[in-house]
């Protein structure tokens, strides 16, 4: 789970981590407001919305006078904000961030991530900051550092390796270690599965400050973290995707055409690379797993039927635990609220198939019938581009 920048800041200040002063806005006044509580004659206007690359979209914008913010908070308010990140339908935004205005000497990247292969928790530190890492790491990997923490807290050596990497000097470098240390804390205790500071920053006057932040919540930890879960702003989230999850089912919204219903994750990653290698492209991810009934199959057919970028449905079900008649069975449910406006090819194999495709037959469905994956994924792309 995402949540908002000043969010993640707040929660990097429990933790004693140095951020920028800031208020949240939700008006043009409350952002005038906001601003007059905070000692300072330059401020910045930051949008809050799930995604980055907002200071090139126009998204963070410096004021130099109360006007200039109560200018800045009316052009960023309700504006729909597009940035490398949000894809080209953009956000909406409809919080806004208000900060002191800081001085900035050097500009890093430092985050935070779980690394798969050592099993530790990694510091990715780059004295290229500010920027697009995924462009600074494919252009000069060498400004780069990622390092595994070894123990449960970060050592002396380790912390040092990091703040020589970014070029600190003297008093930053145990400033560094102090950072290092408390965002090792925030990540461990808060159960994070990424904390990126892009840009953690060097003031004129010395000091280090984490200036922007992404958190990202492990979902599998959130029971443990009601205080983080009452941060989710379901504005941010696809709509698709929360109807999705208010029925369990493992769902992610994707730009194809192609609606898939499939039974276990590794199925579905290949239903969707078959449907790729055939032409066209999936317009979601869904597992709808093992202990389905007959409910969340209707479920998920009715959300396949109602999604506006479906040109074509492909039911690709390997029955083992899951049984064929009560996919079936879901999709006379779903049909009787939500009409099948488009084509629906059925690959359905294993227990109760037989049964299965008969509840169909006897329904009277037009439903293309494939023997195997490569032919279902066939018949949905072509079905699919007549459309
Ligand atoms: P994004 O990553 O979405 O573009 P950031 O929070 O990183 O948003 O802001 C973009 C840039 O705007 C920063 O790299 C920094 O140069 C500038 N900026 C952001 N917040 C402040 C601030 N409080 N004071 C001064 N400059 C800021
Ligand atoms: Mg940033």
């Amino acid at each position: 789970m995402n949540i908002h920048e000043y969010q993640a800041k707040a929660i990097l200040a429990e933790f004693g981590v140095p951020v920028p002063r800031g208020a949240l806005a939700l008006s043009v006044d409350e952002a005038v407001a906001a601003a007059q509580t905070l000692d300072t004659s330059v401020w910045v206007v930051k949008a809050q919305i799930h995604a980055g690359g907002r200071g090139k979209a126009g998204g963070v914008r410096v004021c130099k006078s109360l006007d200039e913010v109560r200018e800045a908070a009316g052009a960023l308010l309700d504006s729909v904000l597009v940035t490398k990140q949000t894809g080209d339908a953009g956000k909406q935004v409809n919080r806004l961030y208000v900060e002191e205005g800081l001085d900035i000497a050097r500009e890093f990247y430092l985050s935070l991530l779980v690394d798969r292969e050592t099993e530790k928790i990694a510091f990715v530190a780059s004295p290229a900051g500010g920027m697009d890492i995924e462009e600074v790491a494919e252009k000069s990997p060498d400004k780069i550092l990622t390092l595994s923490i070894a123990a449960d807290h970060v050592s002396d050596d380790e912390s040092h390796a990091i703040a020589s990497f970014l070029g600190l000097e003297g008093a930053q470098i145990k400033a560094c270690a102090e950072l290092l240390s408390e965002l090792h804390s925030t990540f461990c205790q808060k159960d994070a599965a990424m904390l990126e500071l892009n840009p953690l920053i060097l003031t004129g006057t010395g000091d280090l400050l984490a200036l922007d932040a992404k958190f990202v919540a492990d979902d599998n930890a959130l029971y443990r973290h009601p205080e983080i879960m009452d941060l989710r702003d379901v504005d941010e989230e696809d709509p698709r995707e929360i109807e999705a999850s208010r029925f369990g089912l493992n769902y992610i919204a994707l730009d194809g055409h192609i609606g898939c219903m499939v039974n276990g994750a590794g199925l579905a990653m290949a239903t969707m690379d078959i449907i790729q290698l055939k032409g066209d492209k999936p317009a979601n991810f869904l597992d709808v797993g093992g202990g389905v009934t007959v409910d969340t199959v209707c479920e998920a057919f009715k959300l396949l039927f109602s999604d506006a970028h479906v040109k074509a449905v492909l039911v690709n079900i390997f029955g083992g635990i899951v049984r064929c008649d009560v996919i079936a069975r879901g999709l006379l449910e779903a049909i009787k609220t939500h009409p099948m406006n488009v084509p629906v090819v059925m690959r359905l194999v294993g227990t109760n198939e037989q049964e299965g495709r008969k509840l169909v037959k006897d329904a009277g469905l037009d439903v293309r019938w494939a023997e195997d994956l490569d032919q279902a994924a066939e018949f949905a792309v072509a079905a699919a581009g007549e459309r």
